[in-house]
């Protein structure tokens, strides 16, 4: 998606060789005209595959996950990082380690909002080792629903996220995809 690759080079932020700061556009601050134009592009990409819907995870995956689902005209699930049995008894569960804060959490799915005949498009920001989404997977496979692909804005291709998913016979669609990054460069695939 051009309008992505020409903002994450105008205004996106290479801290180190391994993270990436969005915080103008997706992660602080959210930028809705190009959270439309994502969703949209997202839709376009799993038009025919029979999306029943949309599954994303709290928080920064919730703008495009939104704006996919409004376009697909199915509903947006968030799956949940803080346990809230006491909310509701009936949650699927289970671990993850997230790459940004170096620790696990938590990830939590009602019961009540995917079945056996959901076929879900699972949306985030970014893919880089593919703990998130393989998470999101889990949770999704316990409820028995199937998969119909995932859907990044930004993968890093440099990291395995991608290789672990499409092992699992998991289509992926990045918007934008980075080859390399350094300190304040980034290199961008094509
Ligand atoms: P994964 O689970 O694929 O290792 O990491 C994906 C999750 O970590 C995403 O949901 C995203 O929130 C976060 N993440 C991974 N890499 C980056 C990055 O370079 N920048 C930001 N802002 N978040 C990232």
């Amino acid at each position: 998606m051009e309008s992505l690759k020409k903002r994450i080079l105008a205004e996106g932020q290479a801290i180190d060789a391994d993270i990436l700061k969005v915080d103008g556009f997706i992660n602080h601050q959210v930028d809705p005209v190009l959270m439309t134009e994502a969703g949209k592009e997202f839709a376009n990409f799993f038009a025919d595959k029979g999306v029943t819907k949309v599954v994303t995870i709290e928080s920064s995956g919730i703008a495009p996950a939104m704006m996919t689902a409004a376009a697909l005209n199915v509903p947006m699930v968030i799956l949940k990082k803080q346990p809230s049995k006491k909310l509701n008894p009936k949650l699927y569960q289970t671990e993850i380690s997230s790459f940004t804060k170096e620790i696990s959490y938590e990830l939590t799915m009602s019961q009540e909002f995917i079945g056996e005949n959901d076929h879900v498009l699972i949306i985030d920001d970014f893919l880089a080792n593919g703990e998130a989404a393989t998470g999101a997977i889990r949770l999704l496979r316990f409820a028995h629903a199937t998969i119909a692909g995932v859907g990044v804005l930004i993968e890093k291709s440099f990291q395995p996220g991608r290789k672990k998913l499409e092992e699992q016979g998991i289509e992926v669609c990045s918007l934008v995809r980075i080859a390399k990054m350094e300190t304040n460069h980034i290199e961008l695939m094509d």
